[in-house]
């Protein structure tokens, strides 16, 4: 059923881009769904937020993802269908070529989808970006880029009503929107000043959302291996107090000693944040598929360490949550991190 949503949100997205997308919706019988490499909650949310209303319009509609996604998001409803690139390549190939529609979700340039750019480069279909990272590429004739707006699961929240579907919204696309709003803003701690924000879980709420489970989900279900791991990992730390600034670091034989297995070092970058005086925090995770450094970087205030990680690591990222990718040792890693605080120092110990 068509009616309006919540009043009480400010039109952040252009009227032109709500009825332009409409006007796709009425006519697409094929969409697909890509996000981000390594995709976090807000990827999986986003995209899983949209896959239930497209659902709900009878659309056929799938979700496919470079790679696999953390345990912590396979509660989530729908998450058993989201199609990996890298095990179903020409299915997830075949889909992307007939689609009619291709919804590009929290990723701002191609090469964030790996090994899926070309075929979505390629893809005949009508594109569409909805993301908050900074400096979208060119490649979606509809572009929904809000880099202010926390999540991108929210801007789905924003676009589902904008278009007249509140009412269709189920509670199982609202568990997927509240998941992305609330890991991409740490259980809402950072980036989360906008009252509107809470006005929109206050609208998820009415759906029958179970918000306090949905945190205990996402984060209180690790396993004993991960939480040790942590505790090692803290206890290896090094501090640069006149730079305001930490490193943390897993080489590959310190993950096989812990069990290691993918996402359990997720939100291990932001504990040293909550270190007094601490404004930067870095954390290099040796991969363990290709030969590199995995880079992530947190800061607190005006810091941008998008800029740090753009200048150093080939990275890029939001003003408070970035990264990027090192190609060489750990040890070498370290020393460019060295560099990169001994070059931002002035900024580092700027009064916020
Ligand atoms: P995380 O530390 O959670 O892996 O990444 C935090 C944010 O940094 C991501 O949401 C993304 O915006 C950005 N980011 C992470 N890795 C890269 C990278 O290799 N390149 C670029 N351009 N951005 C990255
Ligand atoms: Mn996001």
């Amino acid at each position: 059923m068509k009616q309006q949503g919540p009043i009480m949100l400010s039109k952040i997205i252009d009227q032109a881009n709500i009825d332009h997308f409409a006007k796709w919706l009425t006519r697409a019988e094929k969409m697909v769904i890509v996000s981000h490499v390594s995709p976090d909650g807000d990827a999986i949310g986003s995209s899983l937020g949209l896959w239930h209303f497209l659902n709900s319009q009878d659309k056929t509609v799938n979700i496919i993802v470079p790679n696999a996604f953390p345990d912590f998001l396979k509660w989530m409803p729908g998450s058993k269908d989201i199609l990996l690139y890298d095990r179903y390549r020409d299915f997830a190939n075949k889909l992307i070529a007939e689609a009619d529609v291709i919804c590009c979700l929290d990723f701002n340039a191609l090469n964030r989808i790996d090994a899926m750019k070309e075929a979505v480069k390629a893809s005949p279909a009508r594109k569409i970006l909805i993301d908050h990272h900074l400096y979208p590429e060119d490649f979606c004739s509809i572009v929904i880029s809000h880099p202010n707006i926390s999540s991108t699961s929210e801007l789905i929240f924003r676009l589902i009503c904008r278009m007249g579907y509140f009412e269709d919204i189920t509670k199982e696309g609202a568990e997927c929107i509240y998941t992305g709003m609330m890991t991409d803003t740490g259980g809402f701690t950072y980036n989360s000043n906008n009252r509107e924000i809470y006005f929109i879980i206050s609208e998820l709420l009415s759906k029958g959302i179970d918000k306090d489970a949905i945190y205990r989900k996402v984060f209180n279900t690790y396993s004993e291996s991960r939480l040790r791991l942590m505790g090692y990992v803290l206890t290896q730390m090094k501090t640069y107090p006149e730079h305001r600034a930490a490193l943390i670091s897993l080489t590959e034989k310190e993950q096989n000693r812990f069990n290691y297995i993918r996402g359990d070092s997720e939100g291990f970058v932001n504990i040293p944040l909550s270190i007094k005086n601490v404004v930067l925090s870095c954390f290099l995770r040796e991969d363990t598929e290709k030969p590199m450094i995995k880079i992530s970087l947190r800061s607190v205030g005006s810091f941008p360490c998008n800029k740090l990680a753009a200048e150093f690591f080939n990275g890029g990222g939001h003003l408070n949550a970035s990264g990027g990718e090192f190609y060489g040792t750990m040890e070498e890693a370290r020393k460019v991190f060295e560099e990169a605080i001994e070059k931002y120092k002035p900024l580092l110990n700027a009064r916020r």
